[in-house]
């Protein structure tokens, strides 16, 4: 049975059937709430008259169906997410009268009331394979086609999809017809419908060639914190950029970005309607790192317009290319055009970290994956997807010059528009374009699994200079793979109290063991930084000197970047036990008060917390707990007033705090009766202390139900059920139990609130019945409860606080016995991963 899998194999052969005319989609959305009428003509053409296939549809009642004017009946035909057509015709219509159901989990289209003003919004999320669960599809991308969408809804609503807005047609009872004009050519899975009481606003981008219309879209109970002009400025800052850049017109007309509630990622490119989760648009006071990633994903989004949407991927093996350069692309635009020009350290300091990690778990896989069917794609959006492949395309962007890149895709969009294409045709352009053999980079790179570690081996002579100097690369003995790196070495000293620049030099490394004799004779400095630009993807080790003058004086280095590594190869080598929890909890606390990079501040506060929670030897935990809980309340009490800086730190004592007197405090702060100057403790930082309350006993569901009656908003009660599930109490995590993994009606969003705070470290004894409940769930929870439930509790609910030697072998028990899918056991594999490098941490940190 399929089920509601479709294998990369099965739309091989359904494309060299087919080729699809048109879709026209009529949508009733006035049928009731919980669904909605759905009735799909296709027409389509068929290479071998006579022959057999299916369309898609999901979880519908079926009433008709009819092909080429003749009845089929549904009974038959519609079975496991599939419609089975048989003796096709050279031309062929199809159309299936259906309803279908609204959305709770984020997945094709989602209905939402907004509890603040009881106002209803819709959105639709297709990607991977969902536009089947709205209309019926050939749900494949290089199955391309124009779509007609006419959608029926309340007429004070507003209705929004890839083709610009029509005027709507009374169709009485208070409803009203939207007939939208054909699309250009599109793959089924960025195609949208958004519907509901939006509040909307009209501008446009005047542009080189021609005017783009650009709306925005969000809740009527968010439109106070819409800031339309920040939001116009990057947005026309990236037509700018991108229309210039890639030698391309924007290809769809009109841009509308609309917020759309509980969403589960961060946005979806859908062809000229882009929908972004509206936490985006924050009603209390957010950082820096906040807005540069809010930058950051409008202009990802925007770079599909063109990768991605224009030209498309023939199957998800591709997904990687799709995300890697949306990734790159916009990164390199917020350097190049926005206020945000540091972005690369940004991305060094939170993305590269997220890579390395995915990179050295057991389900590492190439970045050019083998996505064999819609299973193994669902589970590979990931940190080696995105941002090991945006690190590596930076470096092909390197080794080819960003003209030639530049010029190779203006090339390849002119020669794929509105069709699809795989990475050998963008090699292939780049070739040209650059003249370079690009081949063996790619199967170096793309084909090959793991990340490589780079060390400095050296001997020095009497006088303490560089007797001999090499640079030592390692793979995991899994992934034994060595590469060519071009990396910057950066030698620093000690000058005045700052960490000086003395020399710094750029090579090749190769192989095993990489002589370095511009070093030989030269000064051992304090500070010796392979990697220095991060050009290459790797990890990066610090001498035991280098080390030491780190610990000491990472707050001393003017360089951001270069700081960023300094943090990065010190996270790294605490990951791999070369590095005790103690000492990067002591450098986190020496140098993030001055850190000046807005993720450095944001991230390090979350990684110190691991260190002290998983990486810390059971025996000196408490202790270490202590000092990090202190040290960052002399940071807070030390942060300049109303700076991000206070903002994070006050965050971070929050998650911190668990000492009766730290406790009193985030009591006193709520109450007003501390008060830190420039500190707004608005209804998100409320939250954040009620949460930590909640978390230590302090705050019972009475307490919690108080807080939420002063903000009864979706973003509140998704606090509250976070802060109910953080409580140490037995009942606490039954409840959560209860509504997380086993109820179906709980909000996608809502869940996840829920989930993630469920395993709290220091809560071992209400949590220990929890291990042989996951496992237990684990063998079905994918097929009972679908992706993306299902994916939110393997991964967010591994009972990873409770590390010890039996729970890994109880879990290996359970990978070797269960019954469970391939994509199920990834999320066990990995959390058993986290425990099993927490407890060599743990024996390091141990040894002091
Ligand atoms: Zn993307």
């Amino acid at each position: 049975m399929p089920g509601t899998n479709l294998t990369r194999d099965e739309a091989a052969a359904r494309a060299a059937l087919l080729e699809v005319t048109s879709y026209e989609v009529e949508l009733d959305l006035t049928t009731g709430d919980t669904t909605f009428g759905s009735t799909t003509t296709i027409a389509f053409t068929c290479s071998e008259p006579g022959a057999e296939t299916f369309a898609d549809l999901v979880g519908a009642t079926v009433h008709e169906i009819t092909l080429n004017g003749t009845a089929v009946d549904p009974a038959t035909a519609y079975a496991d997410s599939r419609i089975r057509l048989t003796g096709l015709a050279a031309e062929n219509t199809l159309v299936v009268r259906a309803d279908c159901t609204y959305s709770r989990t984020g997945e094709g289209l989602h209905r939402f009331v907004d509890p603040a003003d009881d106002r209803v919004y819709l959105y639709s999320q297709f990607e991977v394979p969902d536009a089947r669960r709205v209309f019926t599809t050939f749900e494949q991308p290089d199955l391309k086609s124009v779509f007609t969408f006419v959608v029926t809804a309340p007429e004070h609503w507003k209705v929004v999809s890839n083709s610009p807005s029509p005027e709507p047609t009374p169709a009485g009872d208070g409803s009203a017809v939207w007939r939208f004009e054909p699309t250009k050519p599109l793959s089924t899975y960025v195609t949208a419908i958004v519907a509901g009481e939006y509040h909307q606003e009209q501008h446009a981008y005047e542009g080189r060639h021609g005017t783009i219309p650009l709306g925005l879209y969000c809740r009527q109970s968010l439109v106070e914190h819409l800031d339309t002009e920040e939001l116009l400025t990057v947005t026309r800052q990236g037509f700018e950029f991108f229309e210039d850049a890639f030698g391309y017109p924007y290809p769809f007309g009109k841009y509308d970005q609309l917020f759309v509630p509980e969403y589960n990622m961060g946005a979806m490119e859908n062809a000229g309607c882009v929908t972004l989760r509206d936490e985006y648009l924050p009603r209390s006071r957010q950082d820096r790192a906040f807005y540069e990633f809010r930058v950051e994903v409008i202009l990802h989004e925007m770079a599909h317009m063109w990768f991605g949407d224009l030209v498309t991927m023939k199957w998800w093996d591709d997904l990687w290319l799709n995300e890697s350069f949306a990734e790159w692309a916009c990164y390199h635009a917020a350097v190049e055009a926005t206020e945000f020009t540091e972005s690369w350290t940004g991305f060094t300091n939170a993305r590269k970290n997220w890579a390395y990690r995915q990179d050295q778990l057991p389900s590492t896989h190439p970045i050019a994956a083998d996505n064999v069917d819609l299973h193994a794609v669902e589970v590979n959006f990931d940190g080696i997807t995105y941002a090991k492949g945006a690190s590596v395309l930076k470096q092909l962007v390197a080794w080819v010059r960003l003209e030639n890149f530049l010029e190779g895709l203006t090339g390849y969009f002119h020669d794929f528009e509105y069709a699809n294409s795989e990475f050998a045709d963008l090699l292939t352009a780049l070739e040209k374009s650059s003249g370079r053999e690009l081949d063996s980079w790619a199967q170096e790179w793309l084909q090959t699994t793991g990340v490589n570690t780079l060390a400095p081996r050296f001997e020095l002579d009497a006088e303490g200079r560089y007797a001999s100097f090499v640079v030592e690369q390692g793979a995991h003995p899994d992934h034994p793979t060595l590469r060519r790196h071009r990396i910057g070495v950066g030698l620093y000293d000690r000058v005045e109290g700052r960490l000086v620049r003395r020399q710094s030099l750029e090579l090749d490394v190769e192989g095993a063991t990489t002589e370095v004799p511009e070093l030989v004779g030269v000064t051992q400095p304090d500070l010796l930084l392979l990697n220095e630009g991060d050009l290459a993807y790797a990890k990066i080790r610090l001498d035991p000197r280098s080390l030491e003058t780190v610990v000491e004086g990472i707050a001393t280095i003017d360089d951001s970047l270069a700081r960023a590594l300094c943090w990065g190869a010190a996270w790294d080598m605490t990951r791999d036990a070369e590095m005790t929890a103690h000492q990067f909890v002591a450098l986190v606390l020496s140098g993030l008060g001055s850190e000046t990079d807005a993720f450095g501040v944001s991230r390090l506060p979350a990684y110190a917390a691991q260190a002290v929670h998983q990486y810390s030897a059971p025996e000196r935990r408490a202790a270490l707990r202590t000092t990090w809980e202190q040290g960052v309340r002399a940071l807070l009490h030390d942060a300049a007033p109303g700076s991000d800086h206070q903002l994070s730190f006050a965050r971070a004592f929050a998650a911190a705090a668990h000492s009766d007197a730290a406790l009193d405090e985030l009591e006193a702060l709520l109450d007003g009766s501390l008060v830190l100057d420039g500190l707004a403790v608005d209804a998100d930082l409320r939250w954040t202390l009620v949460g930590s309350l909640a978390r230590n006993g302090r705050a019972d569901a009475a307490r919690i139900a108080d807080e939420l009656s002063r903000d009864n908003t979706i973003s509140g009660q998704e606090h509250a059920a976070s802060a109910l599930a953080l409580r140490p109490l037995a009942e606490a995590k039954a409840q959560a139990w209860q509504d997380a993994v086993v109820r179906d009606d709980v909000p996608n969003e809502t869940q996840r609130s829920i989930v993630t705070s469920f395993q709290v470290p220091g809560q071992d004894d209400v949590l220990e019945p929890y291990v042989e409940r996951y496992l237990e769930v684990a063998d079905t929870l994918w097929e009972e409860k679908g992706t993306q439930r299902a994916s939110t509790v393997l991964e967010y609910m591994f009972p990873k606080q409770l590390a010890s030697e039996a729970l890994l072998a109880r879990v290996d028990a359970w990978l070797e016995s269960s019954p469970a899918n391939p994509a199920a056991k990834r999320y066990v594999r990995e959390g058993r991963d986290d425990v099993a490098r927490a407890l060599r941490a743990q024996a390091r940190d141990a040894r002091g």
